[in-house]
């Protein structure tokens, strides 16, 4: 290979598969994007209303935290009116999860090392097998076990790896191995190096994730990094974005990233351009609406493009299925590289909007 040739993403890490619900990760299943609910989980109508909203979004599991006795009671309801399957998420409360799992939960994820014990264990494995449903573990690089901050000094990725060992360990000895494993930190670096390594030694599903990656421009920015640099490596089988922000852009930055990489198909794909000295109209402005509206629409394998000048901006505008370019307070709208319509500045929004929802329409019609 010549050095200017560019090396293909590497091959998926070969990892058995489970099943969430009714979907499948791990192995070479299409990787899932998941989110968490940032409600009360005791509100169910404001769970489920999330929940939907999430799904709309792309979300294709979702994680609800099961943090009391209440949540436990009413979580069988959100797991009955969602539309995705529902991981319980618990932390050390056996019981709850025995309550999560009669509730109808799709995983659970919970750290088998921290709930008091392998009678615990036992139980929680007992109910996870008696409803087919896997576990995932969850480390976490703040919450780490004392004796592994000891041995390693800090949360290395050597003692979160160890930490993730500990927990199947324990889900091992009692024979279960429906499991999947995240090793989360909230810095790129130790996070790609601790997958790497437990990469090498477990073929269990691997959820990849930024934790507290911060809010949104700079949490996406460091996940779309840290779960790049990864997912490039054929690692990971499931990933969340995590945002100090809306869980409906978590699923959205999920399935770009896996769409930048060539992991996943779908969606609409709109280029826009960064607008330049020679820019006529609000393209900052338009591009957002026109974006917003998209989602809206919601039309699969389409390629939209928003320009902000007849420079560049037709060449770009004809190489989508629908495009705009920008002229002295107007705007020139092609199809399939011809120029369909010329509109007012202040009509390119909806008269893109229009076109595009024909588009869609001639579409459906001829499918
Ligand atoms: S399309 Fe026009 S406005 Fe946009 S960056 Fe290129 S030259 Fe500048």
């Amino acid at each position: 290979m010549s050095e200017l040739e560019l090396k293909p993403l590497s091959p998926r890490r070969k990892s058995r598969q489970i099943m969430v619900g009714n979907v499948p990760v791990g192995g070479d299943a299409p990787i899932p994007v998941q989110s968490m609910t940032k409600t009360d989980t005791r509100d169910v109508d404001a769970t489920v209303k999330q929940i939907y909203d999430y799904a709309a979004a792309g979300c294709e599991i979702v994680r609800v935290s099961v943090p009391t006795t209440r949540a436990g009671e009413v979580f069988h309801e959100i797991c009955a009116r969602s539309p995705i399957p529902v991981v319980a998420d618990i932390h050390f409360d056996f019981r709850l999860a025995l309550v999560a799992a009669d509730g109808g939960a799709a995983c659970l994820r919970i750290n088998p090392g921290n709930i008091g014990g392998q009678d615990r264990v036992k139980a929680v494995v007992d109910k996870a097998g008696e409803k087919g449903i896997p576990i995932r573990i969850g480390v976490n690089g703040g919450s780490l076990e004392k004796e592994l901050l000891e041995k390693f000094g800090h949360a290395t990725p050597e003692a979160m790896v160890a930490s993730a060992l500990h927990h199947l360990e324990l889900l091992e000895k009692e024979g279960f191995y429906n499991t999947k494993v995240s090793l989360k930190a909230s810095d790129v670096i130790r996070t790609v190096q601790a997958y790497r390594l437990l990469a090498k030694q477990v073929d269990y599903p691997l959820h990849l994730g930024i934790t507290e990656a911060g809010t949104p421009w700079g949490a996406t920015i460091r996940s779309s990094i840290g779960m790049g640099v990864l997912l490039a490596e054929g690692i990971g089988d499931t990933i969340r974005v995590s945002l100090t922000g809306e869980g409906t852009e978590e699923c959205r930055v999920g399935h770009e990233m896996l769409r930048a990489l060539g992991l996943r198909s779908g969606g609409f794909h709109m280029v826009s351009c960064p607008s330049c000295g020679r820019v006529q109209i609000d393209l900052k402005r338009v591009a957002q609406e026109i974006e917003d509206g998209l989602k809206e629409i919601n039309h699969e394998h389409i390629t939209y493009a928003v320009m902000g000048c007849v420079v560049n901006g037709p060449g770009e505008a004809r190489e989508a299925d629908l495009g705009v370019a920008g002229g002295a307070g107007e705007g020139r709208i092609y199809r399939k590289g011809e120029l369909i319509r010329k509109v007012a500045e202040s009509d390119i929004v909806s008269a893109f909007l229009e076109e595009a929802r024909k588009l869609k329409a001639e579409h459906a019609s001829k499918a």
